[in-house]
């Protein structure tokens, strides 16, 4: 039994379905190519050449029929054997050379070998040869534009070679270029047949075809003549070439021929992917940023909630569950401050009653919070006297008309003039200065705690306040309360002298809970703001990524034709994706944390942590991930003829 021959097509039909009317491209073509000949197929414009090479070729599948490489139904084969075989059994040279743009000569030629998973200095050393065997020895780095036509056309025969071509498919590969650039093409065809290479030359042209050792006509995409020119004695010398060895390439030397080609690509497009890039980054920084100063923000409050101790009980009038209205609820007295601060395990008490009310000094006004309160409510608070002295029990016995000012107040009414010892008007009765309180700053909850005056709680009521109602009462425990003890004898003694639960007990440490869920809201909503920014950074990816594959689909056309799997052009586009938003990612996080840093110098507190900078980062790689993913997944499914075919 004979070897099969190299190449055999049996009844093969291809119909194009075009609108209503479909369209027979090839009708019942049964050919026969040994290895080694030189075959010209020949016919009028529309009459199936080019079908037919794509079909031989493995670009394009047949309709109906059978098709054969070596004995073997293509029709078989799963898109990543078919992949193989035009990589390392076909080398196709087109009428308009295809050569990628962005490419040198050099890198042209190198494309197959890619594929082939061939190393660095091996493809490069094998392009170099060959196009030192076509002449283009002095074109190494050359892109396209560069070249002449004839110089195009040698450069993709070369990277027909590249991978051994022991069949070289030719499309009219002369219809684009000079007589004399045609001529020299030609005669590169039929060396290329002595060393042994299988060649198909596809033409209109039948004094081209002549110069084949046999010619197919092809009319209406039935073979109408099979002419051998020259005796059927064909070269039967191995094909140069063929010693080169077909290997799989694994899956580290596809993600670094990705890497590189993804680098390449970018770097092309370079305004676009800067611009793409700084979607990501603003992104990422945005979140970084926000984060820091949300936690910042935070960690300050629980910083001035700490300062106030964890041994104090607030109470509140109102019964549990009613919200404070802007009116002091008259539920608590000084009396009951009083019983409270007999109770064993408190230390001070301090009722306090606040209001409203403008105090003057010559022809100032300023209006501020004046707080009533015992001498023990300065302990009480942390507060330190930054000038003078605290009122003291006399004075509240008496209800002294003296009056010790926040430093806010101090600053509005007197500036840096020394205020003890003058006299204030509060709702026209004068008051002592007896004091000025040190700086505090802003509270838990963003309130300027510097902007009071503190009156003997006595006075307050006698003078100011009229009512003899407190607005709470603040209880410095002795040490802490870990079982709610004293907390739970101070609601007994008020609910018993009450006889009924009209108030609220409150820890510091149920403040702090409160402030840091509030604060942990507030961080929560610029992340969100911030998320969104970087979500729209990565809709930028997924729409340049989409604009790059329909730019490119030539290109992925060129890379399926040369050997490249649906998985090459999967992980190019992917490694494109990603490498923008991880590039963006790092750079995001810089400049987040920059800024961060930035605002911190101007006074904002900030809190770097390790989570929002590794949330932001993994957002932006996912965010190249599935962003990519889509565009890619278009480009990778493309089929080879339609990619080709596309302007
Ligand atoms: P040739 O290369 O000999 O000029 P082709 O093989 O390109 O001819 O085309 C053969 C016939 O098939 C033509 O009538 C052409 O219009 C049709 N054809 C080729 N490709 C397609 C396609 N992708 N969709 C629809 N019709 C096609
Ligand atoms: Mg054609």
């Amino acid at each position: 039994m004979s070897a099969p021959p190299l190449l055999r097509l049996v009844g093969v039909n291809k119909t194009f379905e075009r609108g209503e009317m479909p369209v027979t491209a090839l009708d019942g073509i049964d050919l026969e190519i040994a290895q080694g000949e030189f075959i010209a197929i020949v016919g009028q414009s529309g009459s199936g050449k080019s079908t037919l090479m794509n079909v031989l070729g493995c670009l394009d599948r047949p309709s109906a029929g059978s098709y054969q490489v070596r004995g073997v139904d293509v029709g078989q084969l799963d898109p990543d054997e078919l992949a193989a075989l035009r990589r390392d059994t076909f080398g196709f040279v087109f009428q308009r050379y295809n050569l990628l743009p962005a490419l040198t000569a050099v890198e042209n030629v190198e494309l197959p070998a890619i594929y082939a998973g061939r190393s660095l200095n091996e493809r490069a050393a094998r392009a170099r040869s060959l196009l030192v065997r076509l002449g283009l020895g002095d074109r190494f780095d050359h892109r396209p534009t560069q070249l002449s036509g004839g110089q195009q056309q040698r450069v993709s025969i070369a990277r027909a070679l590249m991978n051994g071509a022991e069949v070289v498919l030719a499309d009219e590969p002369t219809g684009a270029l000079d007589s004399k650039s045609g001529l020299e093409v030609l005669e590169l065809l039929q060396q290329l047949h002595r060393q042994g290479h299988t060649i198909v030359l596809i033409t209109h042209d039948m004094q081209i075809a002549e110069r084949a050792h046999r010619v197919v006509e092809l009319f209406d995409g039935r073979v109408v003549a099979d002419r051998r020119l020259v005796g059927a004695a064909a070269a039967r010398s191995p094909a140069l070439g063929s010693e080169i060895q077909a290997f799989a390439p694994g899956v580290l030397a596809d993600v670094r021929e990705a890497a590189r080609m993804a680098y390449r690509s970018l770097c092309t497009n370079w305004f676009r992917s800067l611009l793409t890039l700084l979607g990501v980054v603003i992104g990422v920084a945005a979140v970084v940023t926000m984060m820091a100063i949300g936690n910042g923000s935070k960690a300050a409050v629980m910083e001035r909630i700490d300062s106030l101790g964890t041994n104090l009980l607030l109470v509140f009038p109102g019964a549990p569950g009613q919200r404070p209205s802007g009116d002091t609820l008259a539920t608590l007295t000084p009396d009951d401050a009083r019983s409270v601060a007999a109770l064993p395990g408190v230390q001070t008490v301090s009722p306090e009653r606040r209001d409203r009310k403008t105090l003057r000094f010559g022809n100032l006004d300023y209006q501020t919070t004046v707080t009533g309160a015992w001498p023990g409510y300065m302990k009480i608070q942390n507060w330190q006297i930054a000038a003078g002295e605290f009122f003291n029990e006399e004075d509240v016995k008496r209800a002294a008309a003296v009056v010790v000012l926040g430093n806010t107040v101090k600053e509005n009414l007197f500036g840096r003039a020394d205020p003890v010892g003058k006299f204030v008007l509060i709702g026209n009765v004068p008051f002592e200065v007896i004091g000025v309180l040190a700086e505090k700053g802003a509270n838990a909850f963003g309130s300027d705690m510097d902007d009071t005056a503190i009156v003997p709680l006595e006075t307050g009521f006698v003078r100011l306040f009229g009512h003899k109602f407190v607005s709470m009462i603040n209880v410095k425990l002795a040490g802490t309360d870990p079982g709610g003890g004293v907390e739970a004898a101070l609601t007994a003694l008020l609910t018993g002298r009450h006889r009924l639960v009209d108030f609220q007990v409150r820890s510091t440490s149920e403040l702090a809970a409160m402030a840091s869920e509030t604060q942990d809201t507030f961080t929560y909503m610029l992340a969100a703001v911030a998320a969104i920014s970087l979500l729209v950074g990565g809709i930028g990816v997924m729409n340049i990524m989409l604009v790059n594959v329909t730019e490119r689909t030539r290109e992925i056309g060129v890379r399926m034709a040369t050997g490249a799997r649906a998985a090459n052009i999967l992980l190019q586009f992917n490694t494109e994706a990603l490498v923008i938003c991880g590039v963006g990612g790092l750079v995001g996080v810089a400049l987040g944390l920059g800024s961060a840093a930035l605002i911190h110098v101007f006074g904002t507190p900030v809190s770097y942590t390790l989570v929002p900078v590794v949330l932001a980062f993994s957002c932006a790689f996912i965010t190249g991930l599935l962003f990519g993913y889509l565009p890619a997944r278009k480009a990778a499914h493309l089929d080879p003829v339609i990619a080709l075919a596309s302007e």
